[in-house]
């Protein structure tokens, strides 16, 4: 171990040069061999091998062996203006020439943070004007987290200490974001959630609105805060936090009625609304936040992922004037940070990141144009034998694979999950040069922002092709 082979020394110089022929067995080993991945399981990895993504262009990625793929999950929910922006390129390149970095505590500052830090309150809802950065969306979440249970000890409350999340919620992989979160799988594995997080149903029509109108159920899933509150005692209930659209829990679309349902309870009973848009963030949805988009007025926002297009790693919390000036005013030291907040070269990766934004009005795009157009495209998928309903919201979107469609919703059949078919389906599209993601029997997609309507069309194209391939082969 004195010194690395001259293999790796190759290997090692070949990725520095960006070469365009690469050695994916080779890469492939090294990989199984050493490099643990998140949310991977190492043994089915070894056995299949890894994917090697090496470019990206637009809304295209490029593989090892040279293969192009549509990808329809921007990344992991993240690159909203597209790959091989060089812009962003030469702002990281020119910050790391005067300031590679300097951190933001004791009494100092840097420039982009700065700047960064103006703008996100310019872009964001009247009732914030801070923002905390941290270095991801689950560092965000653990902020959050600090930051009431502060707020309501220097309110003369200490006891209010717990949150109210929801099932099937993902809020991160820290100890505290995999607790916010309601993912059974995470909660399963050492002891989680940590104590004073609870968890309400999510409002998922179609798995538990039967009986009921759209407008019905998002007011009896609401309802589930409420009662939540009132079995814990509101003098016990800090915050409730959400995603406006449930991401990663498979596109979980609210009923019209359940936010501003939600907004009435946590402003009755005092609790802290946190909106959680490390996804629904910087023009997802077809607005800079989707809150504004549901009508709520959170007291916190959480964000990550598009504040960068995911070039470069950065989160953070917008902290509104409620919970800001207590802390101000009261709380002396915040004794909560992070070596990389307000990082100076994430900071300049972001300010033009939404420089692009702003300058390519990609979220009016969204909001005006390509998201509607993607909307009628998607649901026009719902013709086909095996999706039993699809829906969007800006430019996320789900459709349910099942056996047999129903006349409502709550009457299609649903496959047996031991048949895998998401990941069948999912498997069609990786070997089509599509990328779609399987939330068991739901397939979702979350596409770059400037995907345009012709590449919106080859994209249903692809879908469809590989959904008729997966019926080909239960048949
Ligand atoms: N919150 C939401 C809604 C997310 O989707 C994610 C990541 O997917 C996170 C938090 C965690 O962000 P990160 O992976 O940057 O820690």
């Amino acid at each position: 171990r004195l010194a690395p082979s001259a293999a790796l020394v190759a290997s090692v110089s070949q990725g520095a040069q960006q070469q365009e022929l690469y050695d994916t067995r080779a890469l492939q080993k090294l990989d199984s061999a050493h490099y643990m991945h998140p949310f991977t399981d190492h043994q089915e990895l070894a056995a299949k091998g890894a994917r090697v993504m090496v470019r990206g262009e637009g809304i295209y990625l490029w593989d090892s062996e040279g293969k192009k793929i549509l990808d329809g999950m921007s990344g992991l929910w993240c690159v909203n203006v597209g790959y091989g922006r060089t812009s962003i390129s030469e702002a990281v390149y020119r910050q790391m020439e005067t300031l590679p970095f300097y951190n933001s505590f004791f009494n100092t500052t840097n420039v982009p943070a700065v700047r960064l830090a103006a703008l996100l309150v310019e872009l964001s809802p009247p009732q914030f004007n801070h923002v905390f950065f941290t270095g991801s969306g689950s560092e965000g979440n653990d902020t959050n987290l600090r930051m009431v249970r502060r707020y309501w000890e220097l309110m003369g409350c200490p006891e209010r200490q717990t949150i109210i999340s929801r099932h099937n919620a993902y809020h991160g992989s820290t100890v505290a974001g995999s607790s916010l979160g309601g993912m059974g799988g995470m909660h399963a594995q050492g002891g989680l959630p940590v104590p004073g997080i609870v968890h309400i149903g999510q409002p998922n029509y179609v798995e538990a609105g039967r009986g009921m109108t759209e407008d019905q159920f998002g007011l009896a899933a609401a309802g589930w805060l409420e009662a939540k509150i009132l079995e814990l005692g509101a003098d016990k209930v800090a915050a409730f936090i959400g995603e406006p659209v449930q991401g990663a829990g498979g596109v979980i679309i609210p009923p019209a009625t359940y936010w501003p349902e939600i907004q009435r309870i946590c402003d009755q009973y005092g609790v802290l609304l946190i909106a959680d848009e490390v996804i629904c963030g910087f023009g997802r949805l077809g607005a800079w936040f989707g809150s504004e988009l549901m009508g709520i007025r959170p007291d916190l926002i959480t964000f990550a992922k598009g504040v960068t297009s995911g070039y470069v790693p950065l989160g953070g919390v917008l902290v509104g004037d409620r919970v800001a000036d207590v802390l101000i005013e009261k709380g002396g030291d915040f004794n909560h940070g992070f070596t990389y907040s307000g990082h100076p070269v994430a900071c300049a990766a972001a300010l033009e990141n939404i420089r692009i934004l702003l300058d390519e009005r990609l979220v009016e795009q969204v909001a005006q144009s390509t998201g509607p157009y993607l909307k009628e495209r998607f649901a026009s998928l719902a013709d086909h034998p095996l999706v039993g309903y699809a829906d969007s919201c800006g430019f996320v979107a789900g459709l349910n694979l099942v056996r047999k469609k129903g006349a409502v919703v709550h009457d299609c059949e649903a496959f047996k999950p031991e048949q895998g078919v998401g990941m069948i389906c999912r498997g069609y599209m990786f070997g089509n040069g599509m990328i779609m993601r399987a939330v068991g029997d739901r397939m979702i997609i979350a596409p770059p922002l400037v995907m345009t309507k012709a590449q919106i069309d080859e994209m249903i194209g692809k879908i469809r092709f590989c959904l008729d391939a997966t019926l080909a082969d239960l048949q």
